[in-house]
């Protein structure tokens, strides 16, 4: 049994999820449950209709339902599978319970969010029931299933807490037996419910998060995340013309990767698979016949398996000959990022100096006036971050030489090798990012390998 789990572009309009249809019935021999995201920009949207409502916009967001409605029906149009009587009824029915949603809380005058769940659900919901469509009429035995029946979570609403246990019995209960039987359950990510019945969601970009949820509780073989691009890659492609496909890849290094925005899927959310040694991949729906990318948690360490970077990375340096030395004072020197709700991301230290970037400067200002106290404060905009990410790293003293040799008269403001020694982060100007992330990607990619 496998999960594939289709993204909002994998379901974007007919033709996608016309893609997507196929792509599932070639996978039948693997026994597969199907989790869809909502159709590609529903979610975005449904969210204004829950703001504009509540802002008093009735008129907007109801403009905006009837977007979404003509949308949907389009997309069942065009997939021939118009004269379904039961999906059109329930999906006009989902569409008359958005527009009655608006006007609630358009006279309430306020989206708490559990009223945005509610109305963020409808997606997921409307999704599912299509893809179901478009499977049966190629012969697929697809099944709906209602997501709310199996993702039990807490009442935070927005970002419902996933309770692992009570999931596993759901799964066992409704989902086990339609797959002995040689159905295919198609559930809609990202939306769950409390023990209560009421809805929730697990966040935006949630449905991978469901699809890795399922997958361990049913002790998937495999999940497969189908998405827009071909899977993890080397460097960011439109930096680097010839970085190439990572076909295995650590989950360790996919979550450092993660970091600096790769943004194909947070690793985060594929965790509960991954700990249970569930390998995820990830592939192309637009390209079904790619090797994709496997994440496990034993891919053969590297030292290099990727280089990303990142601009807009601002260096706050501390100095104090006298302070710096005394014990405590670099945890008052953290603690004013904490109390600034600002996160740290590299560090470097001397004796008399401690250096740290920020992405966020929203609350610089202030960072600035109260590390003051601590000596000279000096702020430096315009750097960038460039990082070399692989698991064996920290051993490869012939790496580290190579990547600083490879940035050549590229000026280094600091470096830094994490703890595990996976990441060797390197500052440089914000300019020169793209320029190293080359430099360095031709060293250890397109060079002949020693
Ligand atoms: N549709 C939801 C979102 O756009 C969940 C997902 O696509 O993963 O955030
Ligand atoms: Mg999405």
């Amino acid at each position: 049994m496998i999960i594939a789990k289709f993204g909002g572009t994998s379901v974007g309009d007919a033709e996608a999820i016309a893609r997507t249809a196929g792509i599932v019935r070639a996978r039948l021999p693997h026994a597969p449950v199907v989790v869809v995201s909502a159709l590609a920009g529903t979610t975005n949207r449904l969210f204004e209709i829950g703001h504009q409502a509540a802002a008093g916009q009735l008129i907007v967001a109801l403009s905006i339902v009837e977007e979404l409605r003509a949308s949907h029906f389009a997309a069942i149009g065009a997939l021939g599978v118009g004269a379904d009587v039961a999906l059109v009824t329930d999906t006009g029915l989902l569409f008359d319970e958005l527009a009655h949603l608006a006007e609630a809380l358009s006279v309430l005058g306020d989206a708490t969010p559990r009223s945005l769940d509610a109305v963020s659900s409808i997606g997921e919901r409307l999704s599912a029931p299509i893809v179901v469509a478009a499977l049966a009429r190629i012969g697929v035995p697809a099944v709906f299933v209602d997501a709310r029946l199996l993702m039990t979570t807490s009442d935070d609403f927005g970002r419902a807490e996933p309770r692992p246990d009570e999931i596993a019995i759901a799964c066992r209960v409704h989902l086990l037996p339609l797959v002995r039987e040689g159905k295919v359950p198609v559930l809609g990510g990202f939306i769950g419910a409390t023990a209560q019945g009421v809805t929730t969601t697990l966040g935006r970009g949630g449905s991978d998060y469901s699809a890795s949820l399922l997958g361990a509780a049913m002790e998937a073989e495999a999940i497969e995340i189908w998405t827009d691009v071909d899977g993890l890659l080397t460097a960011d492609p439109r930096i680097v013309p010839a970085a190439r496909l990572i076909e295995h890849i650590r989950f360790d290094e996919a979550a450092e990767l993660a970091s600096f925005g790769a943004k194909v899927l947070h690793p985060s959310t594929i965790a509960p698979a991954v700990r249970k040694g569930i390998p995820v991949f990830v592939f192309n729906s637009r390209r079904p016949d790619g090797t994709g990318t496997r994440i496990t948690f034993d891919a053969p360490r590297r030292s290099v398996r990727a280089i990303a970077g990142k601009t807009k990375t601002v260096v706050v340096k501390v100095r104090s000959p006298r302070m710096l030395a005394a014990p405590g004072t670099m945890r008052a020197i953290f603690e004013v990022f904490e109390r600034n709700r600002t996160s740290v991301d590299v560090v470097a230290t001397s004796e008399v100096s401690v250096s740290v970037t920020v992405d966020d400067v929203q609350h610089l200002e202030a960072i600035v006036a109260q590390l003051s106290a601590f000596g000279d404060v000096s702020v430096e905009r315009g750097r960038g971050i460039v990082a070399l990410v692989g698991a064996s790293l920290g051993e490869s003293t012939a790496s580290m030489a190579r990547a600083l040799t490879a940035l050549g008269d590229l000026r280094l403001h600091m470096v830094s090798l994490s703890a595990s020694g996976i990441n060797l982060t390197l500052i440089v100007d914000a300019a020169a990012v793209p320029e190293a992330i080359r430099r360095l990607h031709a060293a250890f990619f397109e060079e002949a390998a020693e």
